[in-house]
């Protein structure tokens, strides 16, 4: 089973803290940005942290090419300014720099241009980024506001636009979100081969979602807590034809009301507990207070 979960990168400790921080929730992948997700200030990728961290990935059998790096979420592909071109040209650098093959990218927001304009930006801004050795993932979005890639068509229309080769990466919430029935995950599959093919499928977003299915929110809840629910998640999970392909928890922290003082503290040591369990908790949220407690 190739899980995991978003980790940190924090400046001191880099890719070798992320690790720690991965193992540390028995997981076998992992996901992180390279900075902050919100903003694109970006500081060099250390040598000495990355090959520190890459030699504990080996001692733990973590392999490199499951590992997935996400672009920040405010770089917008769809517009016009070459700032996003910039931006991803350079995070794909530090990527290659820290030998990780995988980015997971937002196609972008059309924001008051046209769905046909915006994706045509998308294309053209992926072409002038150009091919490297890293393959960008394009992210299936739940289409909230005037978020792009929210069907397996606009994917697919990105795909056939770029003239080099991209991934997809799946996200269990944003296409129940998007309006794709989870509960019938193996017509889902289906949809995807027949309109992207299954071979671009490289990452799955394993997230249940707060709100019902086509409802265009983005909400991420916890795994078993939401509209998905437990047992829709783990025949994803298991299902055959992901077998091989790495799955990453994006669910939120769990809060803890401490005199007034608001805490938050990673679900991901439990849940993936729970996965492996194939067995549902629902007291999981309140195991996890009592644990950071
Ligand atoms: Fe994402
Ligand atoms: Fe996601
Ligand atoms: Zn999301």
């Amino acid at each position: 089973m190739i899980i995991g979960s978003h980790v940190s990168f924090k400046k001191d400790t880099q890719l070798v803290g992320s690790v720690k921080e991965a193992l540390s929730y028995g997981s076998t992948t992992f996901m992180f940005y390279t900075g902050a997700p919100q903003n694109t200030n970006r500081q060099p990728i250390d040598n000495k942290l990355t090959n520190e961290g890459k030699e504990l990935m080996i001692k733990n059998n973590i392999d490199i090419n499951n590992v997935i790096v996400h672009a920040p979420y405010i770089i917008n592909m769809a517009s016009n300014n070459d700032f996003a071109v910039t931006f991803l040209k350079e995070e794909l650098k530090r990527v290659e720099k820290l030998g990780m093959t995988k980015l997971v990218l937002h196609p972008g927001s059309s924001v008051k241009l046209s769905k046909d304009e915006g994706i045509k930006n998308i294309i053209d801004n992926l072409n002038k980024v150009g091919k490297s050795k890293v393959t960008i993932l394009l992210e299936t979005m739940a289409g909230k506001g005037t978020e792009l890639g929210s069907s397996f068509e606009e994917i697919k229309q990105i795909i056939n636009g770029v003239d080099y080769e991209l991934g997809v990466c799946l996200d269990t919430c944003h296409i129940n979100d998007a309006g794709y029935d989870i509960s019938n995950f193996d017509d889902v599959l289906k949809q995807f081969d027949e309109i992207i093919g299954l071979k671009y499928l490289k990452c799955v977003h394993i997230n249940d979602s707060k709100n019902l299915i086509n409802t265009h929110k983005d909400r991420h809840e916890n795994i078993g807590f939401g509209t998905l629910g437990f047992n829709n998640l783990i025949k994803i999970i298991y299902h055959d034809k992901l077998k091989d392909i790495p799955k990453i928890l994006e669910t939120p922290y769990v809060t803890i009301d401490d005199n007034s003082k608001e805490r938050m503290y990673p679900p991901y040591k439990f849940e993936i507990e729970m996965i492996l369990n194939k067995e549902f908790d629902y007291d999981l949220l309140n195991k996890i207070r009592a644990y950071y407690k």
